[in-house]
Order: C-alpha cells, then structure tokens, then sequence
C-alpha cells in the first residue's frame, strides 16, 4: 500500500505478492534459518521501513523471528539498538534510507551471507530456480536469463516484475522500495 503502513501479520502476503527477487530471498531466509547476518538485516530491515512498518513492528518481527535461536533477553541487548538505529533513533539520529538497486548489486556477500542481488550474485542454477518458484514462465526466464548474462540486472529484474504482474513497468525497476509501490499499484487497480 501506498500509503504506506503495513502491519507485521501483513507481511507473508505482500512478501508473495510484490516483493523483488533480493527481499523475497532474504525473507525466506530468516525464516527458514531464524536468523540472518548483518548485511542481511540492513537490507531487508530498511525495505520493510520503506515499505511501512513502523519502528514497533520492526522490533516485534525480528524478536519473533529470531526467536528459536535467540533469547528475548539476548535480543534486545544485541539486535534491538540496531533496529532503532536503522529507524533514527539511536547514535547520530540519522533516518537511513532504504538501499537502491545500485547499492545492492555493487555488494559483495560473503559466505553465508543472503543480501545482495540475485540476478548479479546467485548462479544461474539458482536463479531459474528462483524463478520458477515466483511463478515466471519458461519463456520469460530465458529472457531474463539472456539479460542476466549481458550484465543488465535491472533490466532482468524488470521483465521479471512484467512476468509475475502481466503488466508492463516501463520506467524499468531502479529500487526495491518502487519495485514494490508499482506492484501495490497494479494488485489493488
Ligand atoms: Fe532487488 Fe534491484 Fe536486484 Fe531487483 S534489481 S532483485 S529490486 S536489487
């Protein structure tokens, strides 16, 4: 929504729905793994502030999340000043903006690291997998395979998103953040 508030019980949905490639990934992981590194967290953690969930919310969806393996008092001794850190409220007081797809695909993820950009940092095995499990036909995927492979990230991630929405995205994706408005503005048209 546009509007931009979502709750945490929101966020199953529109992870399915209008969530690129990198957010749904990082999604799945934390939980699948109940946890996530700290470039991870950022990534992801700065999208769902985009997107509109409020500093609260934020605290209660990582503490839930983690909660298999981290204890709630350890939770808030070692992640909670990150999240309101994130949010302005700690340190500096700075209010982070949410990461482009530039800063994203320039990243370097290391070993047991899942931010990034699938289209520049999975294999190819990977990604068709990926793909096929959002829903893009196998025509598609050899098209934006083709891109994947001539380096034009963006533009995979664009036929990507007009695969899965069946609707054009002229202005082509160049953040997260638009990926998912333009989404929420074609479901709910
Ligand atoms: Fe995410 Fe941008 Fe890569 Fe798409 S192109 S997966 S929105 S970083």
């Amino acid at each position: 929504n546009e509007a931009g508030e979502i709750s945490v019980k929101d966020i199953d949905h529109i992870a399915k729905t209008s969530f690129p490639l990198c957010m749904r990934h990082l999604f799945e992981k934390v939980r699948e793994d109940h946890h996530l590194k700290h470039g991870g967290r950022m990534q992801l953690g700065l999208f769902l502030k985009g997107v509109g969930l409020k500093l609260d919310d934020a605290l209660a969806f990582w503490k839930a999340e983690f909660a298999p393996k981290v204890s709630a008092e350890r939770f808030d001794k070692e992640y909670a000043y990150n999240i309101r850190h994130n949010y302005g409220r700690e340190g500096k007081r700075t209010d982070y903006t949410p990461y482009s797809c530039q800063k994203i695909i320039s990243s370097t993820p290391g070993v047991g690291d899942h931010h990034g950009c699938p289209y520049r940092h999975f294999s190819e095995e990977n990604l068709r997998a990926a793909l096929v499990r959002m829903g893009v036909s196998s025509r598609a995927v050899e098209d934006v395979v083709d891109k994947v492979r001539n380096r034009h990230y963006q533009l995979a991630c664009t036929l990507t998103f007009e695969a899965v929405h069946g609707s054009s995205c002229d202005a082509g994706i160049n953040h997260p953040n638009q990926y998912f408005i333009d989404s929420q503005r074609i479901l709910q048209s």
